[in-house]
């Protein structure tokens, strides 16, 4: 039985020893540290010694681009975004150019700037890394168009343009049309295979998280996709109920049941994340349940965002943070072995 937590917020490893230990004890066997752009630029050499007291006390441990690019989950400015402009994506909006602050999933200089990424979490030592909820922009605004809805997507730079005219034989749409949807999907694939088979190459484990929500706005729409890539060993999602508003049991249960049906169908490991964050108060109990439905329905992989109720950061913040993190102890050591 896998059993793990994400963990931010600390980069005093004194600090950081006693919280690993102390996810040991309750019932930890992984860890997974964010590595965003700020620790690259100016804590290479500590991520290697948070990698390496991790693992000294036990804990597995996976390295997280959090926030990089803004195109991972994650709490985290890019400079990229800011140092590039032109390698940012590009929004469909006829009426000018519009930029956000999203790297584009096709530029060479983003996917160099990935290689440096990996080539400093292998350098730690660390036994893998975790692509979390890559995506591109999508927004429904309908106030600036006369009350009629718009859906506003990248990226339409001219990068993607020549990817997919060369595909399709046409100029790139402004439209959310269904060969914008499948060429969204393909350029999140052919990023996440191109990372995966580069980290693969350094000996790292490769996992991946996806979106619960198989809807095209997120990207992502059929995982299988996802799954038929090679080089990914550990396949998961994030059925964070209190966020998307679902009921624990439903939710939790149908997206571990697809997951698992899936990674037995392309031998991968499936991972289930549950939520330890924006966490309601006296709802904690359905922690619980989320790990005991992620459990019966056979999953052996679980993972929770993130240590300590998450009580680091106040965006994400559970509002009891301590009974948040004791849900999760108490679940993880029944089943922990
Ligand atoms: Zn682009």
């Amino acid at each position: 039985m896998k059993l793990g937590a994400s963990y931010f917020g600390s980069r005093i490893l004194r600090h950081v020893k006693e919280d690993m230990k102390m996810m040991v004890g309750d019932g930890c066997n992984f860890v997974v540290h964010t590595m965003s752009e700020h620790d690259v630029t100016y804590h290479s050499g500590t991520m290697i010694d948070i990698v390496r007291i991790s693992q000294e006390v036990g804990l597995e441990v996976f390295l997280d681009p959090w926030g990089v690019g803004r195109v991972f989950g994650g709490e985290s400015f890019s400079s990229f975004v800011q140092t590039y402009p032109k390698c940012r994506q590009r929004l469909n909006f006829p009426e000018g150019e519009l930029w956000v602050n999203k790297a584009c999933l096709n530029a060479k200089t983003f996917r160099d700037n990935m290689l440096t990424w990996i080539e400093l979490a292998a350098k730690t030592g660390a036994e893998g890394v975790l692509w979390d909820e890559p995506h591109l922009f999508f927004g429904e605004f309908t106030p600036l168009f006369g009350d009629t809805k718009r859906d506003i997507w990248g990226c339409n730079c001219e990068r993607c343009n020549d990817v997919f005219k060369s595909i399709y034989g046409y100029e790139i749409p402004p439209d959310f049309t269904d060969d914008i949807k499948a060429f969204r999907q393909m350029t999140i694939v052919n990023f996440l295979e191109f990372l995966a088979d580069e980290a693969s190459k350094k000996g790292l484990k490769n996992s991946v998280c996806l979106f619960p929500i198989k809807d095209p706005k997120y990207g992502i729409y059929d995982w299988e996709k996802v799954a038929m890539i090679k080089s990914i060993d550990v396949l998961g999602s994030d059925p964070y109920w209190y966020s998307y508003n679902q009921d624990v049991v439903e939710f939790v249960g149908r997206i571990s049941e697809d997951v698992r049906i899936l990674s037995g169908k392309y031998d991968k490991e499936p991972q289930i994340w549950i939520q330890g964050y924006r966490v309601p108060a006296y709802r904690e109990e359905e922690i619980a349940m989320a790990i005991d439905v992620a459990f019966r329905s056979g999953i052996r992989n679980i993972a929770t965002w993130s240590f300590d109720g998450t009580d680091c950061i106040t965006y994400v913040r559970s509002e009891r943070p301590e009974i948040v993190w004791q849900n999760v102890r108490n679940a993880y050591l029944k089943y922990h072995v």
